[in-house]
C-alpha cells in the first residue's frame, strides 16, 4: 500500500446527500484508521536533534524489480518493505539495485545544516530523494560511476544536504545500485559534526598512508644498496597496499581519477588481487620456500601466485562483482597461506620466520576484527572500523623488525663466513710461504751442491779439470797484466797401476783421498790452487810464484809423499809422486796450454829420470 501522504487518493460519487455525507464519513473513518493502521506498521520515523543518529536500524528496505521506477517503487504495499534482518551493516552482493526509506522529525528546526550522510565512498550509483508532505523537493545521483561533480557536496563519501527542509517531518528514499558489497553505513547529522570526523579521519589517513610511503622508501633505498630481490617485493607489495587503503578511503575518486567514471572500480579489481600476490611472492621470498617447503607446499603457493596472477590480469575484463566476490575468498585463503609457511619456516628453525609469523597472524586477526565488525558479528566501534589499517600498520611495523633481524642474522653471518674465509687464506698464505721458503732453501742447498759438485771431484775433494782449466785461464791473464811469474805444477803417483793391482782399488781410491790431503797441506800459498787433473795425476797453479820457489815446494811435497803411510786394515803403503814445474811472466793471454805442456814435459822427465823427483822447466832445457 502506498504511504497517504505522498500519493494521497480520493475519489467522490453523488448519490444522495445523506448517502453522500454517510459515505464520505465511512470513507473518511476508514481512511483515518487506515491511516492510524498504517502508521503503526509503515515508515519509521527519525528524531533528530542536532546530534548523530545511525539510520540503518531504522531503514526499511525493498528489492527493485526490472525496470522499476521511483513512482512504481512509492506504489509498493507495505509487506514489501521490511528491516535488516541483523545488526550487520552489510547487505551483501545483491544482483538487483536496493531501496531504503525513512522519515525525519525535527530536521527543518535543526541547527548546523543537516546532512544525510552515507559513509562508504565505492557504491556505482547513489540516488537520494527527498520528499516533504509528499511532494519530491530534492533528487541528487551520486556514485563512483558518475563524475565526482555530480556530487551535492565535496566529499570523499556520499553526503546529502536537507536544508531545504520546511516541514515537520520530510521522507527519504535511497537506491543503491552497486556490483560490491552493499554497505549502508547512513548516518543523520549535521554538517559540522561530519567535517570534525572528516578531519580526523584524514590525519589518521595521512599517518597510515605516510607510514607506508615512508617504509616504502626506506626499502627502495635498501633494495639499491643490498640489490636484495625480497626488498623489491617488499616495496610493491607496500606500494600495491598503500595505493588500495588510499583508494578504499575514497581518495583516489576525491583527487584522482572522479572525472573518469568506472575507474575507482577497475583500480579496486585489479589491486585486490595484486596485493595479494606482491605479498605472496614477497612472504615466498622472504620465507625461502625453495629451500624450506616440501613439494606440496611449493605447489599450493605457486598455484596461489599463478591464481592470483590470472586474477590481477582478468581484472580487465571479468565483471567486478565476480572478481570482488573471489577475492575476498582468495584473500582470505591467502592470508592463511602466507601464515602457514611462516610456521613452517619457524617450526624448520629459520629464525627470522618467527616474527615474520607473528607479523601475519598480527595481520589475520585484525582481518578477522575487521569483518566481525563490518559484518556486524560484532557491535561496530570506531577502532574497529579501522581494525584493517591498524593491522597492516602493526603488520608492516613486525615485518620491518623481521627483515632487520634477518638482515643482522645475513650480516652476521656473512661477517663470520668473511673472517673464516680470512683466518683460512691467512692459513693458507702462512702455509703457501712456509713451503715456499723450505722449497728455495731445499733449491738453494741443491743449487750450491750442484755448483760444488760441478767444480770439485768426488773422490779428493779438490777442484775438478773442468774448474781447473776455467780458473788457469782467469790467473794466467792477470799475470799477464800484473806481468807477475805464474807457476804451474804436474804431480802424477808413481806406479799407481800397480798398487791398485797389488791392494785393490779400493785402497787405491784411499790412497787418492790421502794424496789429495797431502796436497792441500802442503800448497796454503795465497792464491794457489790444486785440482785432480785427472785418475792419480794432479796439478797446482801457483799465481806470483817464480819457478824456483815452485820447485820448493814441489820438493817440500815429494817428501811429504815419501814419508807418509797410508793404512787400511792390514794393509799399508808409502806412495812415491813425479812432479814437473813449468813458469812463465805471460808475453801474451791465452798461451796457459803451452805453459802447462811445459810442466806435463818436466813431469814426464821425472818420470824418465826414475821418477819421485822434480824437474823444473829450466833443467828440461838444460836436458832438451
Ligand atoms: P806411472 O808411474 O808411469 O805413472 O805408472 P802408473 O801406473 O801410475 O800410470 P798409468 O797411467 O799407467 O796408470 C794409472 C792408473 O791409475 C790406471 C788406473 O787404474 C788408476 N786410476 C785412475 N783413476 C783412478 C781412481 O780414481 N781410483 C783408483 N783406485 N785407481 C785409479
Ligand atoms: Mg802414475
Ligand atoms: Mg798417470
Amino acid at each position: 500500500m502506498p504511504i497517504p501522504k505522498i500519493h494521497p487518493e480520493s475519489r467522490g460519487q453523488r448519490h444522495s446527500l445523506l448517502i453522500h455525507c454517510l459515505q464520505a464519513l465511512l470513507s473518511l473513518t476508514i481512511l483515518i484508521a487506515a491511516l492510524l493502521a498504517h502508521r503503526a506498521h509503515a515508515i519509521e520515523t527519525v528524531h533528530f536533534t542536532g546530534d548523530k543518529v545511525s539510520l540503518l536500524p531504522l531503514l526499511e528496505f525493498v528489492s527493485e524489480r526490472n525496470g522499476e521506477t521511483l513512482d512504481e517503487i512509492l506504489v509498493r504495499p507495505e509487506e514489501d518493505w521490511h528491516h535488516r534482518q541483523n545488526i550487520n551493516n552489510n547487505l551483501g552482493q545483491t544482483s538487483q539495485p536496493v531501496w531504503a526509506r525513512v522519515r525525519l522529525a525535527g530536521v527543518s528546526e535543526a541547527f548546523g545544516q543537516p546532512i544525510v550522510r552515507l559513509n562508504y565512498p565505492h557504491h556505482d550509483y547513489v540516488d537520494f530523494y527527498l520528499f516533504e508532505r509528499g511532494r519530491m523537493i530534492r533528487h541528487f545521483s551520486a556514485g563512483d560511476q558518475l563524475p565526482f561533480d555530480s556530487r551535492p557536496i565535496d566529499q570523499r563519501t556520499f553526503w546529502f544536504p536537507l536544508d531545504d527542509a520546511s516541514a515537520d517531518e520530510q521522507e527519504i528514499y535511497i537506491r543503491i545500485s552497486t556490483p560490491g558489497p552493499l554497505l549502508m553505513p547512513l548516518d543523520l547529522m549535521s554538517y559540522k559534526e561530519a567535517a570534525e570526523e572528516e578531519k580526523l579521519l584524514y590525519l589518521w589517513a595521512g599517518a597510515f598512508l605516510g607510514i607506508i610511503a615512508i617504509m616504502a622508501l626506506y626499502n627502495l633505498f635498501l633494495y639499491f644498496s643490498l640489490t636484495e630481490s625480497s626488498y623489491i617485493l617488499y616495496v610493491l607489495y607496500l606500494l600495491s597496499a598503500g595505493v588500495m587503503q588510499a583508494t578504499m578511503f575514497g581518495f583516489g575518486e576525491q583527487y584522482f581519477w572522479g572525472d573518469r567514471p568506472g575507474v575507482n572500480n577497475q583500480v579496486i579489481a585489479f589491486l585486490a588481487p595484486f596485493v595479494q600476490l606482491t605479498a605472496m611472492a614477497f612472504v615466498l621470498k622472504f620465507i625461502d620456500l625453495k629451500n624450506f617447503g616440501s613439494v606440496l607446499d611449493r605447489s599450493v603457493a605457486y598455484l596461489m601466485l599463478f591464481t592470483l596472477i590470472v586474477m590481477s590480469i582478468a581484472s580487465f575484463t571479468v565483471p567486478y562483482s565476480l572478481i570482488v566476490k573471489l577475492g575476498h575468498s582468495i584473500a582470505l585463503f591467502g592470508v592463511v597461506c602466507a601464515l602457514y609457511i611462516g610456521i613452517k619456516g619457524w617450526v624448520m628453525g629459520m629464525k627470522s620466520a618467527r616474527l615474520f609469523t607473528i607479523a601475519w597472524f598480527a595481520h589475520l586477526v585484525f582481518i578477522g576484527w575487521y569483518l566481525l565488525d563490518m559484518t556486524g558479528k560484532i557491535p561496530a566501534t570506531e577502532l574497529g572500523n579501522h581494525a584493517f589499517a591498524i593491522g597492516f600498520i602493526a603488520e608492516l611495523s613486525l615485518l620491518s623488525i623481521a627483515f632487520a633481524d634477518k638482515m643482522n642474522q645475513e650480516k652476521e653471518l656473512r661477517i663470520n663466513s668473511q673472517t673464516k674465509l680470512l683466518d683460512m687464506q691467512v692459513a693458507m698464505n702462512q702455509e703457501l710461504d712456509n713451503k715456499v721458503k723450505e722449497r728455495t732453501s731445499a733449491l738453494e742447498k741443491a743449487n750450491r751442491r750442484l755448483e760444488e759438485l760441478s767444480v770439485t771431484d768426488g773422490l779428493t775433494k779438490l777442484f775438478n779439470r773442468r774448474y781447473f782449466d776455467q780458473v788457469f785461464r782467469d790467473h794466467y791473464e792477470q799475470s799477464y797484466k800484473d806481468q807477475h811469474p805464474i807457476s804451474v805444477m804436474m804431480v802424477d803417483i808413481d806406479f799407481f797401476k800397480k798398487l791398485n793391482d797389488n791392494y785393490g782399488h779400493a785402497f787405491g781410491d784411499l790412497c787418492l783421498v790421502r794424496a789429495a790431503q797431502l796436497i792441500r797441506k802442503v800448497v796454503t800459498m795465497p792464491g794457489a790452487f790444486a785440482a785432480r787433473y785427472g785418475g792419480e795425476e794432479f796439478v797446482v797453479v801457483l799465481p806470483k810464484t817464480t819457478e824456483e820457489r815452485a820447485a820448493q815446494v814441489g820438493e817440500i811435497l815429494r817428501s811429504a809423499f815419501e814419508k807418509t803411510t797410508v793404512t787400511q786394515g792390514n794393509q799399508s803403503k808409502n806412495m812415491t809422486i813425479s812432479i814437473g814445474v813449468a813458469c812463465t811472466i805471460p808475453s801474451q793471454p791465452g798461451l796457459e796450454e803451452k805453459l802447462l805442456s811445459v810442466a806435463d814435459a818436466c813431469l814426464y822427465q821425472s818420470k824418465e829420470n826414475g821418477r819421485n823427483q822434480v824437474t823444473r822447466s829450466e833443467q828440461l832445457d838444460e836436458a832438451g
